[in-house]
């Protein structure tokens, strides 16, 4: 006699009169079910210096803890069962020997509307290996050589802390992008420094930052070091050239046969003060070729008003003591007998240099 489809029962616990699933009632078919397939091993590699994290046959920054990359790693390879919904995975690190982490994961969904919880541990393997971008860092490559250079004089000490500061101001804004920025030697030459940075952009963006807050010249050299076999590439390395100008602030420089005192150098201009008019003027760099240092700022020297007409003022020079009459411009028209004045010599003429011009 055949069993008729109105008798059927569960296999399991011998239920009638209820609606099977495979041979199974529900709440059978519910507790027999997996929920969810989780591989019982899997590796994880990690960058041990940046924490990026290799997968498939790239390697990704990742902003994420360990644990989380590993748990994103379990969610990933992990198949729920195809009767199974709204599952949710608790995972857990249970013990670490050695390099291996053994992870719980508690599994909670429903079958069949039923509510189902699995538990499930796993070993994953930490397998902490280096980056090809933290190798190329460890074993000093570079891309670009920064000369910073003082254009037909020594650098100064505080230009080189002026420098070392933007570069490291910038590195750290660039880094958060480009792990290939960085600095992986800064070398003292006879000439001046050499920085070398891992990345050519970096490098590039660093010296334009420097021009714009110092002033300066760049030219950029690109070097052919050899050819790269793996993917049939010339490999270049970029020598960039930053000089500073051969005058600082506070020096005095002649530009069409005009004498000025240097007020302020940025990336865009030289501002000076024309020592005959007053007037200010802004050099751009175009004019740099044409300009001459005729004193520095410490050749200013102190001297003494002796006496004062409407249009004269009479110095005695600073050295010989000789008294000296110059016209009165009206910037000086303050300045009264007995006063002290600032004053250079340049090309055998003495210049008064207004009070409080270089105020920083
Ligand atoms: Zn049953
Ligand atoms: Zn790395």
């Amino acid at each position: 006699m055949n069993v008729k489809s109105d008798t059927m029962f569960c296999i399991q616990c011998g239920k009638e009169n209820v609606k099977l699933y495979k041979g199974r009632c529900s709440s059978c078919f519910a507790s027999g079910n997996k929920l969810i397939t989780i591989p019982s091993d899997m590796t994880v590699e990690f960058c041990a210096h940046c924490s990026s994290i290799h997968v498939g046959d790239r390697w990704l920054e990742s902003k994420q803890s360990e644990e989380e990359i590993i748990a994103e790693k379990i969610v990933r390879e992990s198949v729920p069962d195809e009767n199974a919904e709204d599952i949710v995975l608790e995972i857990d690190p249970i013990s670490q020997k050695g390099s291996i982490l053994e992870v719980l994961v508690k599994a909670r969904g429903t079958v069949l509307e039923l509510p189902v919880k699995r538990e499930f541990t796993l070993k994953v393997k930490l397998n902490r290996s280096v980056c090809p971008e933290c190798s190329k860092h460890a074993s000093g490559y570079y891309e670009a050589v920064l000369q910073l250079r003082g254009d037909k004089r020594p650098l100064d000490s505080v230009e080189i802390k002026s420098v070392d500061g933007i570069i490291e101001k910038n590195l750290k804004k660039l880094f958060r992008k480009n792990r290939m920025a960085y600095l992986t030697q800064k070398v003292e030459i006879k000439e001046g420094i050499d920085y070398y940075f891992g990345s050519y952009k970096a490098a590039r963006k660093i010296s334009n930052a420097l021009k714009d807050q110092m002033g300066g010249l760049i030219g950029e050299s690109p070097r052919l070091m050899g050819r790269d076999k793996s993917v049939g590439k010339d490999l270049y390395r970029i020598w960039i050239s930053f000089r500073l100008p051969f005058f600082h602030k506070g020096d005095f420089i002649t530009h069409d046969k005009h004498v000025g005192l240097v007020i302020d150098i940025n990336g865009k201009r030289i501002l000076i003060q024309d020592l005959e008019t007053m007037n200010k003027i802004s050099l751009s760099w175009r004019e740099y070729s044409n300009l001459e240092l005729v004193a520095h700022g410490k050749e200013v020297k102190t001297t003494t008003v002796t006496s004062k007409t409407p249009t004269k003022i009479q110095l005695l020079h600073p050295e010989t003591y000789q008294p000296i009459d110059l016209d009165l411009l009206p910037e000086f028209s303050d300045m009264n007998i007995g006063n002290q004045v600032n004053v250079v010599e340049i090309h055998g003429k003495i210049y008064i240099i207004p009070p409080n011009i270089l105020r920083e």
